[in-house]
Order: C-alpha cells, then sequence, then structure tokens
C-alpha cells in the first residue's frame, strides 16, 4: 500500500492565505502522523478531513516558530476532540518547549479543563523524546529515522519507512549530504524550496527585505539544489515546499528540473502525493 501525503501547509513564516505554514500529514496505512505543525495545522487537517484524534504522533523537523506554533491548538483542541494519546518527537529544545507551554504557561488552564472530568489521557501525559541523527522510533507499522540538516538551527530530517515504500522530510535546510544519505532510494522527499528569482520579489518590496533575502542563502535551498539532492539520492519524486508568497510554482518546477530528471511536484495546501 502507497504512503499517501497530505500537505497541510506548504508555506513559510510570512503570512499567506494560500499558504498556510509548514505542517504535513503521512498516512501509513490506517496511522495518520503529522511533521511539523504550523501555525494553522489542526484547521488544515479538519478541511482535508482528517480526524485530530487519530493523529497521536508528531515530529518536529526544528523548533522554528513557523514550523511549532501551531502546537498548543492541535494538542489541546485535538484532546477536546476525543483524542487520548499525544507523543511528541524534535531536535533537543522540544522537551523543554513542551515543559514551558504545557507544564507552566497554560499549566492553570490545562488544570482547569481537566477538573472538569474529561480523561486526562493526551493532556495531562504528553510523552516527549528529544532526538538527534539516527533511529528515531520504531513500531510495527513505521521505521522513523533522522539525518542532520543545515539551518540557523539544528534541523532534523524524517524519514519514514513504512510497508515497504519510504519518504523522507527535510525541514528547512541547505543541501546536506546527510539527508542525501537519508533519503537514499526513497520514493519521495519533501525538500526545502525556501529560494526562488521569483520569491525573491516579495523581499525586494518589503522594508529590509534583501538583507533578509541575503542571510537565507546559506541555510534553505533553491530548485536547482533541491533537484541536486533528489538527484543524488535517487528518489522518484521531489516535492517541493516552503514556498514564500511570491513563489510561482511553475517556475520552481522547472529549475529544479534543470538538476532532476523524476518527478518534481511544487507543493500546494491540501494537495496529496501518493508515495509508491
Ligand atoms: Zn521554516
Ligand atoms: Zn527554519
Amino acid at each position: 500500500m502507497p504512503i499517501k501525503v497530505t500537505v497541510l501547509g506548504s508555506g513559510t513564516p510570512l503570512p499567506n492565505l494560500r499558504r498556510a505554514g509548514p505542517a504535513f500529514v503521512a498516512h501509513l496505512s490506517d496511522e495518520p502522523v503529522l511533521v511539523d505543525c504550523g501555525p494553522e495545522t489542526l484547521r488544515q487537517m479538519m478541511v482535508a478531513g482528517i480526524e485530530p484524534k487519530l493523529v497521536t504522533k508528531v515530529f518536529f523537523t526544528h523548533l522554528h516558530l513557523d514550523h511549532t506554533l501551531g502546537l498548543g491548538q492541535f494538542v489541546i483542541g485535538g484532546w477536546a476532540l476525543g483524542r487520548r494519546k499525544m507523543q511528541l518527537f524534535g531536535p533537543p529544545g522540544t522537551r523543554r518547549m513542551k515543559e514551558v507551554l504545557f507544564d507552566d504557561l497554560w499549566k492553570k488552564d490545562i488544570d482547569y479543563r481537566l477538573s472538569l472530568g474529561r480523561p486526562g489521557g493526551g493532556l495531562a501525559d504528553i510523552q516527549v523524546d528529544d532526538v538527534g541523527p539516527g533511529p528515531v522510533y520504531q513500531d510495527e507499522r513505521m521505521t522513523v529515522t533522522a539525518a542532520e540538516g543545515i539551518h540557523t538551527t539544528y534541523d532534523l530530517a524524517y524519514r519514514f519507512d513504512h510497508d515497504g515504500k519510504s519518504v523522507v522530510f527535510t525541514g528547512d535546510t541547505y543541501p546536506s549530504d546527510a539527508i542525501i544519505e537519508l533519503a537514499r532510494g526513497a520514493g519521495a522527499i519533501f525538500h526545502d524550496c525556501n529560494l526562488a528569482p521569483s520569491a525573491r520579489r516579495w523581499f525586494e518590496r518589503s522594508e529590509g527585505g534583501l538583507r533578509v533575502w541575503e542571510s537565507l542563502q546559506d541555510h534553505h535551498s533553491t530548485p536547482e539544489n533541491a533537484g541536486r539532492v533528489a538527484a543524488a539520492a535517487g528518489v522518484k519524486k521531489l516535492v517541493l515546499i516552503h514556498l514564500q508568497p511570491t513563489a510561482d510554482p511553475e517556475e520552481v518546477a522547472r529549475l529544479a528540473q534543470t538538476t532532476f530528471s523524476g518527478e518534481v511536484i511544487p507543493s500546494e495546501d491540501l494537495m496529496e502525493i501518493e508515495v509508491g
């Protein structure tokens, strides 16, 4: 059975009505797992017709706000909808993020909700694992392995192996040899594609934008570089993610095709992609 991936958010930290913040659901048979949790994650999940209570595992590529801001609403809202288990995986700092938010900042709010008699599972007993490169998680459905990306903060790419199929999510990264190794022979890689000529237009128009644009060059990827990674890893399908508000999907796909001869898909919110 192929892995299906639902793109909940194909965007970046920049507010954009067309692209929500980064979040993806990989459907591993009957288990949907979440990769990253951008600001609009819970609502996008509901729009996509995925029952939030069925999603009990979140894998954070890194802890930048565009990848984490939806966590409170996803965990507490999903608990209200009947979820009774929650496991978080992410780079060092993930446990601290959980403790600051759920055991400190929102503790009184959570205690009040729990005092009203509903079961505490999935909210009072959130499990957290700070993980690093190498094996991350394994059960009868999936093997999850990580490799380090190249970003301004600790970024982990994840590979999910399920029923002979495999898919990789890079998070935010400059082209990384470790990610090429991780993605070797995978069915698809969802790769950072933050940098493109059309993406630059947004920064040309915004105050101080070009300095920001320059700073992005060393820790994100161009479409050509995403294509190089996909080609070096020998994957079948390249899905371009983390697209800026002015990014032109046709342009980013065309540029990625100059370095990768397999299938290239510029992601859109709520798109479903099969990984064979
Ligand atoms: Zn990001
Ligand atoms: Zn980032």
